[in-house]
C-alpha cells in the first residue's frame, strides 16, 4: 500500500488523535501547521516532539512548505528548552521508516535536551572502508538525477 500523502487524518494514528484532542498530551507549542508536546517515554528530562498537525508518514511525503518551517521552529523550541531547562546541548532526531526506528508513522522530530555525555545510546560506526566510500557516494549522487 502506498503511504498516505494528502495530509488528511489517518485512522488509528496516535499523533492525529493527539492533534484532534482525542488523546491527551502535554503541549508546549502549537500553530496552524505544527504541534509540540512532551514525549510519553522521554530519553532525557525534557524530551519532546515537534509534529505536523497534518498526517504525513515520513520526511519523504512532507510538502516543502512545511519542511521549510520545521527547522526554524525546531531552533526556536530547542533554544527555549536549553534556556528553560538549563541544558547544555540538544539532539534533534528524526526517524523515517520502521527499519530506521520509526514507531509512529506521522512525521515528527525529537528534540532531546542534553546535560551529560552518554545519555543517549548513540555509538559511532566502525571506521569506513575509504576505498568503498566513493562508490557509495556515487550511488547517492545518481539518485539526485
Ligand atoms: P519514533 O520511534 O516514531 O521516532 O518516536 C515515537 C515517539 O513517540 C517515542 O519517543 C514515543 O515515546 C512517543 N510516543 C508514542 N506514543 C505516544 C503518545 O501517546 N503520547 C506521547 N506524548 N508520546 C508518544
Ligand atoms: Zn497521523
Amino acid at each position: 500500500m502506498n503511504p498516505q500523502t494528502n495530509g488528511k487524518p489517518a485512522e488509528g494514528c496516535v499523533f492525529c488523535q493527539i492533534d484532534s484532542g482525542r488523546l491527551p498530551s502535554i503541549r508546549i507549542y502549537e500553530d496552524q501547521d505544527f504541534l509540540a508536546f512532551m514525549d510519553i517515554a522521554p530519553v532525557t528530562e525534557g524530551h519532546f516532539l515537534l509534529a505536523t498537525r497534518a498526517h504525513y508518514p515520513t520526511l519523504l511525503e512532507m510538502p516543502e512548505k512545511l519542511l521549510a518551517r520545521a527547522l526554524p521552529l525546531a531552533q526556536k523550541l530547542a533554544r527555549a528548552a536549553l534556556d528553560g531547562l538549563s541544558a547544555s546541548g540538544v539532539n534533534l532526531l528524526q526517524n523515517n521508516g520502521e527499519v530506521a526506528g520509526q514507531a509512529v508513522p506521522h512525521w515528527h522530530l525529537h528534540i532531546i535536551p542534553r546535560r551529560r555525555p552518554g545519555e543517549l545510546p548513540l555509538r559511532p560506526g566502525a571506521p569506513a572502508d575509504v576505498t568503498q566510500l566513493p562508490f557509495t557516494a556515487e550511488k547517492i549522487i545518481r539518485g539526485l538525477k
